[in-house]
């Protein structure tokens, strides 16, 4: 296709337009793909005439969201990029229990949609995350031990598969379609609509933050794998720890913490541990903060409120949309981790970190997620306890990324005999093997893409992602 051409009624834009460079630019800014064109669609029939096109061509097709996944998956080198910008849209329905998403919907433009409201959608606190981008690889919100999976709570889908056919979704499908867009989502068609149902806001969250000196980091994140093992707190409580190195941006980065950084050097000197308590009880939920308190022994300084759910989000929110070098690694910790092994790793890996900008985020689960059919989703990590991250930032003209690159690395191998799969939402440069993302529901979901995408319309580039073998591709 030409630069500056349209289709009978899609724009499209090659590298001939001097917005494509924009176009092909996502939130990782290390990413460097070329698609041959980027269409943007209207509607749903500019959606099938673009499908049916790249089918007809043998061209790969792929949808760009938010462009927040660090992999860059919503690009195709030499493939077609669909841009449904144009038919954004954000329905609240009357009487408020139910929101349709339409086009790259951000999590911060649904956040402040519902805001004030008595409903919400656990959608997580990253203000730049498209809502469908996050829904199709599962969705992992702050709150998921609270509230379980961002894709728990979609009610139907409409979707336009490989042969261009439009098709809604929901849970009386028999294809299994709808079953495999919740947690492998971008690899089965266009999602050109979602609709979620909303659940109640409670009346209000106890929250808080208790911050520990680093030199007892072993000791307390054994403590804390230890605790995410037992079944000591209801599931409306969540609780992380974090470890975060960010000289320089660190106000930029996570403000509101700014009180654990260090006055002369500007770095970290904490294990933070924030809570929340979301069961609406103050009286329980004062009860298992202060047992959460007792597990973890006496913290140098806390931070304790009530407050509503929507001032919590507020704390919290990720407003960085500004784009960086990046890379994240997540996996899943298990009912029989090494506590003990898992913390040495990880605290070890902190102290050799060159990274400026590092984060390491142990985070619950359990909870709703444990209490999730295993067959009401194609994410395969229900049974994880807790997931730990690792994630590096750094410049668009950083020097170092490749050793930084190779130190991710690193750390992701120590962590490994500990921990096991992988989340799709954050895929893993280390990953070979697509059961690492899909576990025990590889085999059905290979098998529903042979069936509904033989060619591999929807290809993935990134390495140990896709469901098709390369061979098939
Ligand atoms: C700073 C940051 C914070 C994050 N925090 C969280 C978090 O708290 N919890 C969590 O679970 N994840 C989190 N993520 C991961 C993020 O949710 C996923 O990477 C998600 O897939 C991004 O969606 P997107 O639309 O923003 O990105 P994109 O890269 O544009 O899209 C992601 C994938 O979805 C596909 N896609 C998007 N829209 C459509 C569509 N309409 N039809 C078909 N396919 C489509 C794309 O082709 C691509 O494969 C975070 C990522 C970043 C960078």
């Amino acid at each position: 296709m030409d630069g500056h051409q349209r289709t009978d009624e899609s724009r499209v834009l090659t590298a001939a337009d001097a917005e494509f460079e924009r176009r092909r630019r996502v939130f990782n800014a290390d990413i460097d793909v070329s698609p041959a064109a980027f269409i943007e669609c209207r509607d749903v029939s500019d959606i099938q005439r673009a499908v049916r096109r790249c089918r007809e061509t043998g061209v790969a097709l792929s949808v760009k969201g938010a462009g927040h996944n660090l992999s860059g998956s919503a690009l195709l080198d030499g493939g077609v990029v669909l841009d449904l910008a144009p038919m954004k849209r954000l329905e609240l329905e009357p009487g408020g229990r139910r929101v349709t998403v339409s086009g790259p919907v951000l999590i911060g433009e649904l956040v402040r949609r519902l805001r004030g409201g008595d409903r919400f959608l656990p959608v997580g606190n990253t203000d730049g995350v498209s809502v469908t981008g996050l829904t199709l690889v599962g969705g992992l919100p702050n709150q998921a031990r609270a509230f379980g999976l961002t894709c728990c709570h979609l009610e139907s889908a409409t979707i336009v598969d490989a042969r261009g056919q439009v098709r809604v979704l929901n849970a009386r499908d028999e294809t299994g379609l709808f079953w495999a867009l919740k947690g492998a989502g971008d690899q089965f068609g266009v999602v050109a609509e979602l609709v979620f149902e909303l659940v109640p806001v409670p009346p209000h969250v106890l929250f808080g933050f208790l911050f520990f000196p680093l030199a007892r980091a072993r000791e307390l994140l054994t403590k804390y794998f230890r605790l995410c093992t037992r079944a000591r707190f209801s599931d409306a409580m969540i609780y992380g720890a974090f470890m975060l190195d960010c000289v320089g941006v660190g106000d930029e980065f996570m403000g509101e913490v700014g009180v654990a950084l260090r006055r002369d050097t500007g770095r970290s000197d904490a294990v933070i541990v924030p809570f929340a308590h979301y069961g609406g009880d103050l009286g329980a939920a004062q009860a298992e903060y202060l047992a959460l308190r007792e597990s973890l022994g006496e913290p140098y300084f806390e931070f304790m409120t009530v407050d509503s759910h929507w001032e919590l989000h507020e704390l919290l929110r990720d407003k960085q949309t500004a784009r960086c070098g990046c890379e994240a690694r997540t996996r899943f910790v298990g009912q029989d981790v090494d506590a003990e092994s898992l913390a040495e790793a990880l605290a070890s890996s902190y102290e050799r970190s060159p990274i400026d900008n590092f984060v390491i985020d142990c985070f619950s689960l359990g909870g709703a997620l444990r209490r999730t059919p295993a067959d009401a989703t194609s994410f395969p990590h229900l049974a994880a306890t807790s997931g730990v991250s690792f994630l590096g930032r750094w410049g668009l003209e950083e020097p170092r990324r490749a050793a930084h690159r190779r130190f991710l690395q690193a750390c992701d191998r120590a962590i490994r005999p500990h921990v096991f799969g992988a989340y799709s939402g954050i895929p893993n440069p280390s990953v070979t093997d697509p059961r690492e993302y899909f576990g025990a529901n590889y085999e059905r979901l290979a098998a529903l893409k042979r069936a509904h995408d033989p060619s591999g319309l929807f290809r993935k580039d990134v390495p140990g992602y896709g469901l098709l073998p390369p061979r098939d591709r």
